[in-house]
């Protein structure tokens, strides 16, 4: 990387999925088998307009393994990434086959993620997946087959009815299909799914959602996937360099409905709801704006990364200080177990990721 290099992170949402998963509220049009034309034309209009080549690309949905290895290829070949560059597309198990996997590689996709999210057919079949379990380690062999050194699987935690047995047989699952990431989520009941019209029996209480989450970060770094995000693990040197991006506060453009950006520290949206979709096609979908990253944002996403708040850093980038009230708060969360101080960095442990608003509503600089 050349010196003074501004990384640069491109986001290209894909708004289509076959289905829609009854806890999903991500911005898609469910009843979708492939991406329209029309749509990876408006997106090759915004690629025009890159500021300079990106580091990263990212194809989130969405289902963005709907697009064909065409469209793939053209939008790849738009964005003009640098050499070496990620390049992540997220697909669904039940919607690749080996000879797709095999042409989104050879189209310059580096790095798949597949939302697998469990290894239990019946809970898959609750959360309105369409795949089995046979069916993700099937993906799973084709893309190490297809050439990707670089395979992430997704598993959700404190489902309905949940055991340590569901999480050991999920995380079995995606060791032994070669993944070198794997995230891993609570389940979160948002509103306008359809989990939060009829919500479903047997779900943990808070207090046991967090011991399954404690439990699933044991069991990772045991697996050899060390947690380096409150949400991601990884082998070493398979770390997520786009997501990283997000969490430094570096330069990231999002294209699509429901698509964000952070440019130069300024924050911008594109609109999501009825009509966004066709608006964006159309050309008529105008990016809002969101205000600018400041000492706050920093703070809080430094403080999801293990690797934790340089405050050398903090102070340097956005003129952060913590108080000395802030400091004796550090140090009764170092002995409470919460986090890690050496003076300079500032990391949560596991245990602290958990109540991390807690600790955020303290360390936050004042207004
Ligand atoms: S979870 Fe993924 S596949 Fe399911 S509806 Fe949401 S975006 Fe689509």
């Amino acid at each position: 990387m050349q010196q003074n290099h501004r990384p640069l992170g491109v986001y290209m949402h894909i708004p289509y999925c076959p289905a829609k998963c009854r806890y999903c509220d991500f911005f898609s049009r469910p009843g979708s088998r492939s991406v329209p034309q029309e749509y990876c034309g408006a997106l090759l209009l915004e690629l025009r307009g890159l500021p300079r080549r990106p580091d990263t690309l990212y194809f989130g949905g969405g289902t963005p393994a709907l697009l064909s290895p065409a469209q793939v290829s053209a939008l790849i070949e738009a964005a003009n990434p640098l050499p070496g560059a990620e390049i992540t597309l997220e697909a669904n198990p039940d919607t690749v086959n080996a000879e797709l996997l095999k042409e989104f590689c050879a189209a310059g996709v580096t790095r798949i993620s597949f939302g697998v999210q469990s290894a239990d057919n019946e809970q898959l079949r609750r959360l309105g997946r369409l795949h089995t379990a046979a069916a993700a380690a099937q993906a799973l062999e084709w893309a190490v087959r297809a050439g990707f050194e670089e395979i992430c699987g997704d598993i959700m935690l404190a489902l309905p009815g949940y055991t340590t047995g569901e999480f050991d047989r999920t995380l079995s699952l995606l060791k032994n299909g070669g993944c070198t990431h794997i995230s891993a989520y609570l389940l979160k009941i948002e509103p306008g799914t359809a989990f939060y019209k009829n919500p479903p029996a047997d779900l943990p209480d808070a207090d046991a959602a967090a011991d399954f989450y404690l439990y699933a970060v044991r069991r990772l770094e045991e697996e050899g996937y060390p947690q380096y995000e409150i949400s991601n693990f990884a082998r070493p040197e398979h770390r997520g360099r786009h997501n990283l991006l997000y969490w430094d506060c570096q330069d990231y453009l999002g294209i699509g409905p429901a698509a964000h950006s952070c440019m130069e520290g300024v924050r911008r949206f594109w609109p999501a709801g009825p009509g966004a979709v066709d608006a964006f096609i159309a050309g008529t979908l105008t990016e809002e704006a969101e205000g600018v990253c400041n000492a706050e944002d920093y703070l809080m996403l430094r403080l999801r990364l293990r690797d934790g708040l340089d405050l050398t850093q903090y102070a340097e980038r956005f003129g952060g200080q913590f108080t000395s009230a802030q400091f004796a708060f550090v140090r009764h969360c170092v002995s409470a177990g919460y986090a890690e101080f050496d003076g300079r960095v500032l990391r949560l442990t596991p245990e602290g990721l958990i109540v991390q608003n807690g600790i955020l509503a303290e360390l936050l600089p004042a207004e």
